[in-house]
């Protein structure tokens, strides 16, 4: 165990099957949570949840379905009683120029991205805004892309965008329940479904722009994560982490 800063605490994420939420996953349990691992095949979710060891339990669903998002959250009502930490990190990518992208693209993208995550923090809501002595936290994953821009995903940059518009915007609605919203805002993390589905020259040159040397893996934002999730992190809400490496820092 990392530390145990999260023991007693319950956290659901969403699309854990895959590189960063497995990454996220293996984080908060490392910490002491009981860690629901959401993603939409069930199959996969059973393999990360093996994977991820003593204190994981699968929930698969859709989070783009509101049925199948109230689905999840009544089992994890039903099973923990409880829920604490919510890590909205399902998303996909339809990359391609603006004039050529079709309406499926832009649809898709925003379905699991963004109304995704609304579906989530909607069907939690009973239980994150449920009187407690400790905050209770969402944990939005955006992009870098969300606040400089990237040539070929006006789709993907535009559904992130709008996740760092329902963290604020949630972030003040549910501050007076002590439910603390924030997002955080990967660069390149290698060794994920997302990026494997990239030009490896591509990401090779992003990487090299990266000025602390390296692409980021999964266990980096395991561990902002956890960061985000802790009673470290209570007096913070609405806010936007950068973790990029420092691609961001202005020159
Ligand atoms: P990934 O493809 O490995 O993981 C995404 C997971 O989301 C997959 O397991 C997929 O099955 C799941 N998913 C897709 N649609 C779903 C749905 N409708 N319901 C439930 N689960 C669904 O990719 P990743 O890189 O690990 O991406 C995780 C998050 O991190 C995404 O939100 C992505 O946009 C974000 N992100 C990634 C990078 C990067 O460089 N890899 C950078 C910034 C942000």
């Amino acid at each position: 165990m990392v530390s145990d800063r999260l023991a007693d605490r319950v956290a659901l994420v969403t699309g854990a099957a895959g590189g960063i939420g497995r990454g996220i996953a293996a984080r908060l349990l490392a910490e002491g949570a009981v860690v629901v691992v959401n993603d939409l095949d069930p199959d996969a979710c059973a393999v990360a949840v093996a994977d991820l060891g003593a204190g994981a339990v699968a929930a698969p669903g859709d989070v783009t379905d509101p049925a199948s998002a109230t689905a999840v959250l009544a089992r994890v009502g039903a099973d923990h009683g409880r829920l604490d930490i919510l890590v909205n990190n399902a998303g996909v990518t339809r990359d391609g120029p603006l004039h050529r992208m079709s309406d499926e693209d832009w649809r898709v993208v925003h379905d699991v991205g963004l109304r995704g995550a609304f579906n989530l923090c909607r069907a939690a809501a009973p239980l994150l805004r449920a009187p407690a002595d400790h905050h209770r936290k969402v944990i939005n994953i955006s992009s870098n892309v969300a606040l400089h821009g990237a040539p070929g995903t006006a789709n993907y940059s535009a559904a992130k965008a709008g996740l760092i518009g329902l963290t604020r915007a949630l972030a003040r609605e549910w501050a007076s329940r002590r439910v603390n919203v924030n997002a955080l805002a990967p660069g390149l993390i290698e060794g994920t479904g997302l990026t494997a589905a990239k030009p490896a020259e591509l990401i090779a040159r992003v990487a090299e722009q990266v000025p602390l040397g390296r692409a980021g893996t999964p266990a980096d934002v395991g561990a902002a994560v956890a960061f985000l999730a802790s009673a470290d992190a209570d007096y913070m809400t609405g806010q936007v982490l950068e973790l990029s490496g420092g691609l961001e820092v202005p020159v």
